[in-house]
């Protein structure tokens, strides 16, 4: 008996320091990475993705992997997030692709272009498409990976106080609109700003501007838009608005692997969540504006507006193209991925909801 409890004992010593020399043992290891995010404490919906990101990949890993996330009010830099990761000031990010395309132009394509994929395309083309390796191409020389960070679906076209009939009503119309769509409006006579979303309603208000465009219900109701401007116009320069993830590489390569599939697993999933929390969101707040203001009238712009829009987004497009080589790959990538994937879609979903518009 003793000599065998003495076997066993020996045995079991082997056994744990066998195992304090495995991978197992040093994947215990606990990580807290630090997040800077762009927006202010408990924004909805887009501070709810990164909360709910981090929550998942806590739990998942059984505590092993901590995020801490520092809201705008802390870090002071909402959009010097891309720097501060970059950097290893901080080691992810949560934001929008299209915010660093004054530092790195070819950013601007992993967000939402007007006239381009809806959400379901474009995330077709992010992981079964080219969209992922696209993005990494864009990234790396800035040492940082970036992943899909939740999409707020079609973003409404805007809140104009005027009724827009032609292209003439779009002269030096005051509008803050940002990004590539602001180039595309400049191109058919608007003067586009970017004002903070702190501002907009009292620019609105004082006619600082004559309109502006945010996200769409969920978020424009909460500011306030339908008390001064009536005619709120449909989506088409920001179809699928993509947030972003972003992370060191650095910090990414010290992760174990199974802690980095957490992580890609909690992002891809938060990132989901946020687009059908944003249908929901949307169509409550939808129904309480129609409800509290039915003075509110929704638009498509005129086709000769909605032409002439089309036809400036390809010659910025072409530009585009013709002044960098990976923007040019990129904008052919999404060009033909939109091309394949709306052939079928025209026959699915368009079909779909054209039916059962006529049969409502
Ligand atoms: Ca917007």
């Amino acid at each position: 008996m003793k000599r065998r409890s003495l076997f066993k004992r020996a045995a079991a010593a082997v056994a744990l320091s066998a195992l304090i020399a495995s991978p197992l043992a040093t994947a215990q290891e606990k990580f807290t990475l630090r997040l800077a995010e762009t927006w202010g404490p408990n924004f909805p919906i887009f501070g709810e993705a990164t909360k709910s990101m981090a929550k998942m990949a806590e739990e998942m890993s059984d505590g092993r992997l901590r995020i801490r996330i520092d809201s705008a009010n802390k870090h002071k830099a909402p959009l010097g997030v891309f720097d501060m990761v970059k950097a290893g000031q901080y080691d992810m990010g949560h934001s929008a692709s299209y915010y660093w395309k004054g530092k790195v132009p070819n950013t601007l394509f992993f967000t939402s272009m007007p006239f381009g994929m809806t959400a379901q395309e474009q995330y077709a083309w992010f992981y079964y498409g080219d969209g992922m390796d696209l993005m990494q191409e864009v990234y790396e020389p800035h040492n940082m990976l970036s992943f899909p960070g939740g999409n707020t679906g079609i973003q409404m076209g805007g809140w104009f106080r005027n009724e827009i009939n032609s292209l003439e009503d779009l002269e030096g119309l005051k509008m803050r609109i940002p990004g590539f769509a602001g180039e595309v409006f400049a191109e058919v006579g608007v003067n586009p700003t970017n004002i903070p979303p702190g501002e907009l309603y009292t620019a609105l208000e004082r006619g600082t501007i004559d309109a502006v465009e945010w996200v769409g219900p969920a978020l424009d109701l909460r500011l306030g838009f339908q008390q001064i401007a009536e005619y709120y116009y449909t989506g088409w320069h920001e179809p699928a608005t993509e947030l972003q993830f972003l992370i060191n590489k650095d910090v990414w390569e010290k992760l174990p692997k199974d802690l980095q599939q957490i992580l890609r697993v909690a992002m891809r999933t938060a990132a989901y969540d946020m687009m059908i929390q944003s249908v929901h969101e949307n169509a409550k707040a939808w129904a309480s504006i129609q409800e509290e203001h039915p003075n509110v009238k929704v638009k498509n712009f005129p086709d000769e507006v909605f032409q002439a829009m089309v036809e400036a987004n390809q010659k910025l497009l072409q530009e585009a193209a013709e002044g960098d080589e990976l923007a040019a790959k990129i904008i052919e990538s999404q060009e033909k991925y939109l091309q394949d994937a709306r052939a079928y879609i025209d026959i699915a979903d368009r079909a779909y909801l054209n039916n059962m518009a006529e049969v409502e």
